[in-house]
């Protein structure tokens, strides 16, 4: 049983903004069914959009490329020079290599295996131009790496798929890449994930994520589409802005995802991004956590988190303040049930 716990609260004050105005600012706080997490909706936080998230700067970007593109280590094939190799014995050539993306180590790591994935030769990609096909070869390499070191290495069963994508969202560079972590001991998210996820199927006797997707789906809220087993839905408390959750409820761990499941996954990733840049976004984290390699326990599900941060101007003010970095809570620019139906507008599916 899903419960979507939500409660409203007001805060008053006179308001210069109307004529000093006594005002009730009504606020809703809700908790994630699984993990407790809290975000703040209001509609005072939608009318400060422009304030919170002032609009991409297009000439900002156009100067950060010419200034960054002849330095960087991935253009122009410098890759082949400038980046790390893995053993022979684990990877024969040091890389993975498909179209145009390359996987090779991160040479600042922060986990045993720490794997960068160029996606593309163009340095700089708007959020609609991370096209199926493009993302489809990066997550080809993603998951070929992954296998590959679980068939070495049956310690390492902690793995997650993770981007940046520039700098307001945590890049160190701007050329597009994706970023894998594998190791013996999950991040602290992702612990809690299964831990919660565990506790949810001893006391329900049902998949959390199954439950989810299925309850979503029948309330038609925050629910956008399904396509062979991979669902996508708006988060019902964002952990980050715009929060889109893909869950594939029947996908016990990496190790099961074949060619047709990566395809779907890179449509999910390149329509999610296509539709941020169309609510005028232009930076992207997402992470994907699989359960345990190995472990294919009933309760163990795939799932994928994405969101914006904050857009491409100068001296960006970042989005994650102490709210967010300290209280561990988000607040909701769009509602997540407007994000949905906006989402499912922009896919062409009636609401
Ligand atoms: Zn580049």
């Amino acid at each position: 049983m899903i419960r979507f716990d939500s409660r409203k609260v007001n805060a008053r004050f006179h308001n210069p903004l109307e004529g000093g105005k006594l005002v009730n600012a009504e606020l809703e706080y809700r908790r994630d069914p699984l993990l407790g997490h809290i975000s703040i909706l209001s509609d005072g936080l939608a009318g400060k959009r422009e304030i919170l998230f002032p609009k991409t700067d297009e000439e900002y970007i156009t100067r950060c490329i010419k200034e960054t593109m002849s330095n960087c280590f991935l253009c122009d094939d410098r890759w082949k020079k400038t980046t790390p190799r893995y053993p022979d014995d684990l990877i024969p050539g040091g890389r993975l290599i498909k179209g145009d993306c390359v996987l090779f180590p991160n040479l600042f790591p922060v986990a045993s295996y720490h794997a960068v994935i160029m996606v593309g030769k163009e340095h700089y990609r708007r959020l609609s131009a991370f096209s199926p096909d493009l993302v489809n070869d990066a997550l080809q390499l993603a998951f070929s790496f992954i296998k590959r070191v679980f068939e070495k290495d049956q310690t390492r069963k902690y793995w997650t798929i993770n981007a940046n994508y520039l700098a307001p969202a945590g890049a160190s560079l701007v050329h597009p890449h994706f970023q894998l972590l594998g190791d013996e001991i999950p991040s602290t998210h992702h612990e809690r994930l299964l831990f919660a996820t565990k506790k949810f199927y001893d006391s329900n006797g049902e998949n959390f994520w199954k439950a989810l997707v299925s309850t979503e789906k029948d309330l038609g809220l925050r629910y956008v589409l399904e396509k062979q087993g991979c669902h996508v839905l708006t988060a019902f408390s964002p952990m980050g802005t715009n929060e889109v959750l893909v869950v594939w409820p029947e996908i016990r761990s990496f190790l099961d995802f074949g060619n047709a499941e990566i395809l779907i996954m890179a449509e999910a990733i390149s329509m999610t991004l296509g539709f941020y840049e169309h609510l005028g976004f232009s930076t992207f984290n997402f992470a994907c956590f699989s359960p345990s390699l190995g472990s294919n326990e009933n309760w163990g599900s795939c799932i994928m988190r994405i969101v914006c941060r904050q857009n491409m101007v100068p001296d960006h003010r970042t989005d994650d303040y102490y709210l967010q970095k300290l209280l561990q809570n988000e607040i909701a620019i769009y509602s997540p049930e407007n994000l949905a139906s906006i989402f499912k507008a922009f896919v062409g599916i009636d609401s």
